[in-house]
């Protein structure tokens, strides 16, 4: 039996370097044999990023015909969801990352990593180029060039100021897992300031002033472990000053939490309430300063207001990294949110590139105009109507192709179309019944909003990840025997399924062990029991035994001896 050795030749030229692989065999005896008749049949495939997205694609990925590269700034994965307990010091910031290589160690593949960030894909030539920031002897930056067969971009997504003057300057995020060590750190000096004699009770109450911008799950969350965290931990530590000690959450629109049943809703805003967190509403930001937040009141006429405070964190949604800001123009998407991929999660127009979790977005135009095309074909006389049977057909084939548009099909708007089809069924009679197909469209043109963009969520990512792993480990395989659905009518099948986004349901903890659940169907449940329902999942969510071992001991070290409040 042959054993496979991969050498990797690094060809430098000019500032960059270029790097291909090559594969060479080598006998029983371990001679080798290396030649150019055995260079690598494997298809090298680039991750980019080691978030949800790129680690549960490497994770599900078995085939070993892969020669995977993965390149990432940074060489570890993070569980997100458990950030804003870093911040409070629930959670040890090293008990939420998992190594990278500790991931895809065991796995019989051929992958490496490399720490750098892309800088540009070129798709045209299949190259991407990367920086190292790693400290060597080339000034500090080290470029180089990356050649692929498949490129999976899963970069994540920027923090999104809105462009708001001194956002980037003043406030805090909560993105990484660098920013929720900040921000522990902080809150901490805001007490240690707080208790210097020299400082003025009003300059105390300024300093003990924690605003947070954005009143979705990642603000509302945060606003809640800090009111524990002061609560439980640090009003005992400080006592002289924490009666000053104020939490306000902006919102510019009407409600908190405005993605979850209104029932959640209620019930975080009146806890925030009794709690003594000011939830201000129709409050849009408009200025940072290093003392001072303005805002415009919606609800007063737009008044502009402005509000002293200790520590800004802003936490108002998502943008697009500035490389794929520059890819997206390259391939004409210059005009979108996020890089705008199909069904089966390939960016369009380019060959071979593939994009998913938050740097991502399914293109609903596209769906809307390949359903158009649907139409078109089967209108063959170009009358612009359909007979029932015709109008079955097309929606059996729309159907099979966009399973989601089954789904708005149920929806009232569409009911009496569907009804009429119900009836034709069987009724030779009615076979005859003409539909108008640009009154069909019309009305489907709403599946563009049934259809919304999937959220940035750690679900999403990780669903897509494994999805497209699948899919890898079976190309070959589907290649021969396509399991999608029908291209068009007639024309063959797509190789796979297209992705399927299952929605198990979603969390919002308010602190006091309170948590609020949405899970499938709508069913809602808030209280204690939930909280517990959150800390099983976050548990077994966990990527290793490792870190599951030391979320869990942390939740019990925080039960048993409370926060640490120390600077470190
Ligand atoms: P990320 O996980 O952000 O990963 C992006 C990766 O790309 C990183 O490894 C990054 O280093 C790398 N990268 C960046 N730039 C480059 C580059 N130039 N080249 C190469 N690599 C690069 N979702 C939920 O479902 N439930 C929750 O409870 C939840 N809570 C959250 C709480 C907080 C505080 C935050 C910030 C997010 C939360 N989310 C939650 C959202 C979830 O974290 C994101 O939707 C998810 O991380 C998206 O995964 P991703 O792989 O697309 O991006």
């Amino acid at each position: 039996s042959l054993s496979k050795l991969l050498v990797l030749f690094t060809v430098s030229g000019g500032t960059g370097a270029l790097v291909a692989y090559a594969e060479a065999d080598r006998s029983n005896n371990g001679a080798f044999i290396g030649s150019s008749e055995t260079v690598s049949e494997k298809k090298k495939v680039v991750v980019l990023g080691t978030g949800w997205a790129g680690t549960s694609f490497l994770r599900n990925l078995n085939n070993p015909r892969y020669e995977v590269m993965v390149v990432s700034p940074r060489n570890y994965f993070a569980f997100t969801p458990l950030l804003p307990s870093v911040t409070s010091g629930t959670v040890e910031a090293r008990s939420i990352v998992e190594p990278i290589r500790n991931i895809f160690r065991k796995k019989r593949m051929d992958i490496e990593y490399s720490e750098a960030e892309c800088l540009k894909i070129d798709a045209e030539n299949r190259k991407i180029y990367c920086r190292s920031s790693l400290n060597n002897n080339n000034n500090g930056i080290e470029e180089f060039v990356v050649d692929y067969d498949y490129l999976i971009i899963a970069v994540g997504a920027n923090v999104n100021t809105f462009n708001t003057p001194g956002v980037e300057e003043h406030c805090h995020f909560l993105k990484e897992v660098e920013d929720a060590q900040k921000i522990r750190r902080t809150v901490i000096d805001c007490f240690e300031r707080a208790s210097l004699p020299i400082v003025s009770d009003e300059e105390r109450k300024r300093i003990l002033h924690f605003a947070i911008v954005g009143g979705g799950p990642t603000g509302v969350e945060f606003a809640a472990s800090l009111h524990d965290f002061v609560n439980e931990d640090l009003g005992k530590l400080y006592p002289r000053v924490k009666d000053l000690v104020k939490i306000t959450l902006l919102e510019a629109g009407d409600h908190i939490l405005s993605m979850f049943d209104k029932r959640i809703t209620a019930f975080a805003e009146d806890k925030f309430k009794r709690d003594g967190i000011e939830v201000k509403t129709g409050s849009m930001v408009v200025k940072v300063s290093d003392k001072e937040i303005s805002t415009k009141e919606m609800k007063n006429g737009g008044e502009i207001t402005t509000i002293p405070y200790g520590m800004a964190v802003w936490s108002t949604g998502i943008g697009t990294r500035p490389f794929i800001k520059d890819f997206m123009k390259q391939i004409n998407q210059a005009n979108r949110r996020a890089l705008a991929t199909d069904e089966w999660l390939r960016v369009e127009a380019c060959d071979n590139v593939y994009a998913l979790g938050d740097c991502a977005t399914i293109n609903q135009r596209k769906v809307m105009e390949d359903i158009a095309a649907i139409f078109k074909k089967a209108d063959k006389d170009n009358s612009g109507t359909l007979t029932v049977k015709e109008f079955q057909e097309v929606i059996d084939d729309i159907c099979e192709r966009y399973p989601q548009v089954e789904l708005y099909l149920k929806s009232k708007q569409m009911r009496s179309i569907v009804d009429l089809l119900k009836e034709a069924e069987g009724d030779v009679k009615k076979e005859s019944t003409e539909l108008n197909i640009e009154e069909f469209k019309a009305a489907l043109s709403n599946v563009d909003s049934q259809m919304k963009f999937l959220p940035a969520t750690a679900q999403v990512a990780s669903q897509q990840g494994a999805y497209l792993a699948k899919c890898f480990n079976r190309m070959e395989e589907c290649e021969k025997n396509p399991e999608g659905p029908l291209r068009f009518r007639g024309e063959g099948r797509h190789r796979f399924k297209p992705f399927r986004y299952k929605h198990l349901g979603q969390f919002a903890p308010l602190g006091g062990e309170q948590t609020a659940a949405q899970l499938p169907g709508d069913w809602v449940s808030i209280g204690q029991s939930s909280q517990w329902l959150w800390y099983s999942v976050y548990a077994s969510k966990q990527v290793s035994w490792r870190t599951r071992a030391l979320v869990v001991s942390d939740w019990l070290r925080r039960f048993v001896f409370g926060r640490d409040s120390s600077q470190i």
